[in-house]
């Protein structure tokens, strides 16, 4: 018997060492430019705009990311398209292949990788290693596409008429992805789009370029043949050159809801199928019969983890009646203990929290928190003097909690701040909390903490949220089931992950056939 590759096992291995491209980006403070991969060649086009990457630990430029034009994508979907037709032939199961060794890969430098996470996202080591491996089981859920691309059959849907299903790749499949998971997100979409039998286009964050860099690479040490993987940088530009190119047939998008809209709305204008996940505002329901523990800790972990930078992060507590006396005051300790600090040094003990992804993004978060106190919130928690002694200038916000009276009015009840706050209101009981909750124009996520089956129940039947947690504070959706968001959190059919993503990725065609006995076409002479 073949005894099972553990991660333990994996990690075992020698780690594959770092080619050309990703090296210097990883060891030199020195700025380096995060190269295109079109064609199955890593290329930089000279003279072309750049952005900085940060280290948010530190605040300096690690590397810089190329600003693609219409020339790039050009490049990059002429090779996705001639590389389609190979592709599509290869058999589900080879296709596979690919990716089980991806797989290996991936487990051979999970911890390379997490480092590069945490190092141009900010993230602490635990949370990047989340991050990877959640990608990798999209990677492991997509190894079973020959199953997942069955199609279906059925004899005689008349007299001797037999008709059948069957799932067929769709062509140049584009993806463009947020800054917040580098990993996790680009692995929602390239996975499964391949496993089908597309090819694919990612354009990652500007500002998570190298995460990306690096799990193309493994792609392609996997064996992936050219072409059928190409990355690109860039901004509005070049995603406007994707949506609007003939030859590219589906786009996925995660991000902001504004641009998720847009994205949409030109997608499907000109012709392509479309999935765009957007932002979200997502609640977390406290019932008076809570348990205590197991209710901070989701909560902390919803309001502050990756430091409030997830669309599934709760950032509304709905405190019903007596939950304000028995989870209140656990809660408001456990904010004022969590630790900011530098998530970029390999070995050291790393802190409850990182900082967040830019300066200008600290900046509008402390606006933000700035406004909602103008506005009438009351700090429970106030960490806008977080300071780092020894990393000043790191893009460093503290946890908070903002008291509000009023459901609506305050900024910070209405809009996805993306950074460690918890807005806070009391509600006199289930109803009502509900009745806030699905005012919201979002529908990403929300969770209830109770003991009660039948509080629970009446939440998940009635709450307008796409991911709904049960003492679960993030429900984000794992590998084998769509990620789901509602309403402005989501604009399309499908969902990324899952079946649905099987669905997005494949067109069906369906089949009725009849065939004849040698002399029965001649009836008509008789
Ligand atoms: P963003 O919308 O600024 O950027 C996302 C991507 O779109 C990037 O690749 C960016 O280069 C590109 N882009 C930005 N502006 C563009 C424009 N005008 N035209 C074309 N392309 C453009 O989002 P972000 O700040 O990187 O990520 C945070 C957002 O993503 C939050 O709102 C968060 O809730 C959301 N998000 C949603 C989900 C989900 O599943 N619903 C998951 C993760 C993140």
């Amino acid at each position: 018997m073949i005894p099972p590759v553990t991660r333990s096992d994996a990690f075992k291995r020698t780690p594959a060492p770092f080619p050309a491209y990703v090296l210097p980006l990883m060891t030199t403070s020195a700025a380096a430019i995060a190269p295109f991969f079109i064609n199955g060649e890593w290329t930089r086009t000279p003279g072309l705009a750049t952005t900085p990457v940060f280290n948010p630990s530190t605040g300096e430029v690690i590397a810089e990311t190329p600003v693609a034009t219409a020339t790039e994508v050009e490049a990059a979907v002429n090779a996705a398209h001639d590389a389609f037709p190979a592709w599509m032939e290869t058999p589900p199961i080879e296709r596979a292949r690919v990716l089980f060794r991806y797989r290996e890969l991936l487990l051979a430098n999970f911890d390379q990788i997490a480092a590069l996470i945490s190092r141009e996202h900010g993230k602490t080591r635990g949370e990047a290693r989340g991050d990877l491996q959640r990608g990798i089981e999209v990677v492991e859920f997509a190894t079973g596409i020959p199953t997942l691309m069955f199609g279906d059959t059925l004899e005689n849907v008349a007299r001797g008429i037999d008709c059948e299903t069957l799932r067929q790749p769709l062509g140049v499949c584009v993806g463009i992805t947020p800054f917040n998971f580098p990993a996790m997100v680009p692995m929602w979409m390239f996975p499964i789009a391949l496993a089908c039998g597309n090819t694919f286009i990612l354009k990652p964050s500007e500002k998570v370029p190298l995460t990306a860099v690096r799990i193309v690479e493994l792609l392609v040490e996997a064996g992936l043949p050219k072409g059928v993987l190409n990355l690109i940088h860039g901004g509005r530009e070049c995603v406007d050159a994707l949506l609007t190119h003939p030859k590219v047939r589906a786009i996925s998008f995660v991000g902001s809801t504004a641009v998720a809209r847009h994205i949409y709305e030109t997608g499907t204008k000109h012709g392509k199928r479309v999935q765009a996940a957007g932002g979200a505002k997502n609640f977390l329901l406290v019932m008076p019969d809570a348990d205590v523990g197991r209710t901070v800790e989701g909560i902390t972990g919803a309001a502050f983890g990756c430091a409030g930078e997830r669309c599934m992060a709760g950032s509304t507590a709905l405190v019903v009646g007596g939950a304000a006396k028995s989870v209140l005051p656990t809660l408001i300790d456990a904010t004022k203990a969590m630790r900011v600090g530098r998530t970029d040094l390999d070995g050291s003990v790393q802190p409850e929290m990182g900082p967040v992804i830019s300066a200008q993004h600290r900046d509008r978060v402390l606006s933000l928190l700035a406004q909602g106190e103008q506005q009438g919130g009351r700090f429970l928690a106030d960490g806008r003097g977080a300071r780092v002694a020894d990393s000043p200038n790191g893009f460093f916000v503290g946890a908070s909690i903002v008291e509000q009276n009023d459901p609506t009015s305050n900024v910070l009840m209405r809009e996805e701040v993306f950074g460690p706050v918890l807005s806070l209101i009391h509600m006199s009981d289930l109803d009502a909390a509900i009745e806030i909750a699905n005012r919201s124009s979002y529908g990403n996520g929300a969770a209830i903490f109770t003991r009660s089956g039948q509080a629970a129940r009446e939440f998940k039947h009635r709450i307008k949220a796409g991911m709904v947690g049960i003492n679960i504070g993030v429900p984000a959706a794992m590998a084998p089931f769509p990620f789901s968001g509602w309403g402005d959190s989501f604009f399309g059919d499908l969902h990324v992950q899952g079946r649905e993503g099987v669905y997005f990725y494949t067109q069906q065609k369906v089949i009725t056939s009849r065939w004849f006995a040698e002399g029965e076409g001649d009836v008509w002479r008789k």
